[in-house]
């Protein structure tokens, strides 16, 4: 049986995946446990709508047979079990879960719209993948929870019901990460202990912004959150959580997720691209990168269209690397799309090739008096003021020069990075 949860907190606090918590608490009621990792699934990244970073749950529970590893703590263990049955009495599970979400979502905030779903049968994975990368409309979850014959309720306008049908409908055909969050108040962490974890755990990542000096794992908003640890072994988030060692964790769970898989990325020709998609284009560098108010960046991309790109302040130094570009590189620009104006929000660039460029640093030298000679104008050559002489626009002393680029990939720092884009280290990881 699988259960999924979007949309019950605010701006002000609370957090959905702390929410996993109390549900897992009424479905003690029904002697139900989890039957396989708790979920955390990012959803479209550029939807106006969201909170924060457009997360939802997902959990799949059953009637519990025998124990496999240990995933969280919250007065007790939680275990992932094997199911021995799915005979669920679902609407009474239901009812429950919806006083669950009634008492604990933030319900008087404005754009808390809370969905809850319960159901025996998964939707399809489309559901999920036109979740993470398009807009979803209200009736068409609704008919495909009716398809599947799904239990759910959504509160106010409901549209969280999107997120919670999508959160199930994810499967990890192609590719997974984890996170092991922890819960409590006031917890510390030094960022010496975080450096530490960062170098003992490899198969972590995005913890620490070196570069910025930004500590990432911990949040920097309101909420129950202490920390979330990424990585790609659920082990070693184990052994990082007993690095960090916080004492006042009060539950801690190890989320399976599709943070830092790129899922949200399609590859596109300008021409036809979408505003709040997020796309992968390859073309040239059409205009030369500028500085506009803010210390923000603009260039534009085109294939046989154009798109401006932007490149925001917070990138800090990712900065450099797009203020090196010169029209004619070859580029693939990986990024969402903002609506007004139509802009490419770049999270990373990888670069195929680069232009050669050549500089003038001097005008030619006068054949008769050596002294340098005076441009005529553009393509026109020179003539010298003394002499009157003129010679051709090759005879300038022109240098190539050496670009700051490689034909790599570089990617936002980490104190800029999205949840759902795949950082380099786990594309190296991968390959
Ligand atoms: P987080 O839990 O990380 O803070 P969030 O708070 O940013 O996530 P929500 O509060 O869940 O995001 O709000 C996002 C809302 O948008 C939810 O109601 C969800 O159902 C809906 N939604 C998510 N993806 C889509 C989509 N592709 N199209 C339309 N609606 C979507």
């Amino acid at each position: 049986m699988w259960i999924g949860v979007d949309d019950t907190d605010s701006r002000k606090g609370m957090c959905t995946t702390y929410l996993v918590g109390d549900i897992l608490k009424e479905l003690w009621n029904y002697g139900l446990e989890l039957t396989g990792y708790p979920r955390l699934i990012r959803l479209n990244p550029n939807i106006p709508w969201k909170t924060r970073g457009n997360g939802a749950v997902a959990l799949e529970v059953g009637i519990p047979n025998k124990k496999l590893e240990k995933i969280g703590w919250m007065e007790k263990n939680i275990y992932r079990c094997t199911a021995k049955s799915d005979s669920i009495d679902f609407e009474k599970v239901t009812e429950g879960l919806k006083g669950v979400i009634q008492e604990n979502a933030e319900l008087d905030a404005e754009g808390t719209n809370p969905g809850l779903v319960v159901t025996q049968k998964k939707p399809p994975y489309g559901v999920y993948a036109k979740t993470v990368k398009e807009i979803v409309t209200l009736k068409e979850t609704r008919e495909i929870l009716d398809m599947v014959g799904a239990h759910s309720f959504g509160f106010k306008n409901g549209r969280g019901l999107i997120g919670a049908t999508a959160a199930v409908a994810w499967r990890p055909y192609t590719d997974k990460t984890y996170e092991l969050l922890a819960y409590g108040k006031n917890g510390k962490i030094s960022r010496e202990t975080i450096i530490r974890m960062d170098s003992c755990c490899p198969s972590t990542f995005d913890n620490y912004d070196y570069e910025n000096r930004h500590i990432q794992i911990m949040p920097h908003a309101p909420g129950p959150v202490i920390y979330g640890v990424r990585g790609d072994n659920e082990k070693e988030l184990k052994k990082a959580m007993h690095m960090l060692h916080v004492p006042e964790v009060q539950r801690w769970f190890l989320f399976e997720t599709n943070q830092g898989t790129d899922d949200h990325l399609q590859k596109k020709k300008i021409g036809d691209i979408h505003p709040y998609e997020s796309v992968s284009v390859t073309g040239y560098v059409a205009s030369l990168p500028q500085t506009i108010t803010g210390g923000h960046l603009i260039f534009s991309l085109e294939d046989t269209e154009k798109i401006d790109c932007a490149c925001y302040e917070p990138t800090k130094k990712f900065r450099n690397v797009i203020r090196s570009l010169y029209p004619g590189d070859k580029i693939t620009v990986y990024g969402g799309i903002r609506k007004h104006p139509i802009t490419l929000n770049i999270e990373k660039i990888q670069i195929h090739e680069l232009v050669t460029i050549h500089s003038k640093v001097a005008n030619p030298l006068c054949p008769l008096c050596k002294r340098h000679m005076k441009s005529i104008g553009k393509n026109d050559g020179y003539r010298c003021r003394r002499c009157g002489i003129k010679t051709g626009e090759e005879k300038a002393k022109i240098v190539k020069i050496k670009r700051k680029l490689r034909p790599i990939f570089y990617e936002v720092p980490v104190v800029a990075r999205r949840h759902l884009a795949k950082p380099l280290k786990r594309m190296q990881n991968l390959s």
